[in-house]
């Protein structure tokens, strides 16, 4: 008896510091990702996606043309917000300005599938009623959020796909455009690249082309908001291209609510973005959230669990932006980058692109 007291006191030590250890690495890390709000009247971050973005890849001139984007775009969502607007309004047309920008896998400049045509998803949720948009698989609606705001304010549907979504996006008056408008020659380009690799490396073996990490574009780049407006609503969305090379009608996370988009006033509002079969396993945005409602962790400890334990366990990456109903706000990723940006009611703007 008088040798097992020692041995028990000096167990629970050494779990005692290993739990130290833990909760410092989590805050050193979490702190230059969290912006927190002593109850802000409302916020807006957003994302141009997630992925191996490093620095010694980037030249001064395209750093520039991505950090005015982001800037412009966060800009249009905070002037709303700050003029009494709705969260839902302000994600919309924040995103609508990185929909209509090259630079981003939305929109404009969507990735290309393997049949060299472009399939544009996107979604969106309005924290206070649960109300949900989404549409899958479009190619020729300009601005797919808009598609999905229609989809939720207008019909009794939360999600439509290919032909019947754009059936619906005309009915709706919405900004139609020939397919060819999606073509980037960058974009291309990148297709062109993976479709050799795989020809060399991989030969026939269709689910290994599209899932082995070597030859998948790495950048993913799809595009999303949220934000807390002064009435305390919360709204996410999210808008992409997919990924490169994808087949068969392949719909990724972005417009599946509770994997790319989730938002609900009890608890945050969340965009994501990364490796979507993933994203779609883990039920990354909703998880999140329910981490907050059931379990009562914070924003950052919710994203934090879910886009290192949970999305980084399976073998996937991504990341995700969100805000919590006080304003606090989150950037959360496993991979090397993220194009990001938030502003809080202060007028206060952080862009960032690498991890740091
Ligand atoms: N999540 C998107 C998808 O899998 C890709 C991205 O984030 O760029 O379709």
């Amino acid at each position: 008896m008088n040798r097992i007291i020692p041995i028990l006191l000096s167990l629970c030590f050494i779990i005692s510091c290993k739990n130290v250890e833990k909760d410092v690495a989590v805050e050193s890390d979490s702190s230059q990702n969290t912006m927190v709000a002593d109850k802000a009247d409302f916020a807006i971050v957003i994302h141009g996606g997630a992925g191996t973005i490093l620095k010694k890849n980037m030249t001064a001139e395209k750093e520039a043309a991505y950090k005015a984007i982001l800037e412009e775009a966060i800009r249009t969502g905070y002037e709303i917000l700050n003029s009494g607007g709705s969260s839902l309004d302000a994600v919309t047309k924040t995103i609508n300005i990185m929909e209509d920008s090259p630079l981003f896998n939305a929109g404009k400049g969507s990735v290309f599938t393997n049949a060299e045509t472009n399939e544009l998803d996107a979604s969106i949720m309005d924290g206070k009623t649960l109300n949900a948009g989404a549409s899958a698989g479009t190619t020729n609606v300009k601005n797919p959020i808009d598609l999905a705001r229609a989809v939720m304010d207008n019909s009794p549907h939360v999600m439509m796909a290919g032909a019947g979504a754009e059936r619906f996006a005309q009915e709706q008056g919405l900004e139609l455009v020939d397919p060819s408008y999606f073509y980037t020659e960058s974009r291309f380009k990148s297709l062109q690249r993976i479709k050799a690799t795989e020809k060399v490396e991989l030969d026939h073996d269709d689910k290994q082309a599209f899932y082995d990490p070597s030859i998948k574009d790495h950048k993913f780049g799809t595009v999303g908001c949220a934000a807390l407006d002064k009435n305390g609503n919360l709204a996410a969305g999210t808008s992409t291209g997919g990924m490169t090379n994808k087949r068969w009608g392949r719909v990724g996370d972005a417009p599946i609510i509770g994997a790319g988009t989730y938002a609900n006033n009890a608890t945050c509002a969340v965009s994501s973005t990364g490796w979507g079969e993933y994203f779609i396993r883990a039920m990354v945005a909703h998880d999140i959230s329910a981490l907050m409602e059931y379990k009562g962790l914070s924003l950052a400890e919710a994203a934090r669990t879910v886009i290192h334990d949970k999305v980084g366990g399976l073998g996937g990456d991504g990341g995700i932006v969100a805000v919590d109903k006080s304003g606090n706000m989150v950037f959360e990723f496993n991979t090397a980058g993220m194009y990001r940006a938030s502003m809080n009611d202060q007028g206060e703007l952080t862009i960032k692109i690498y991890r740091e």
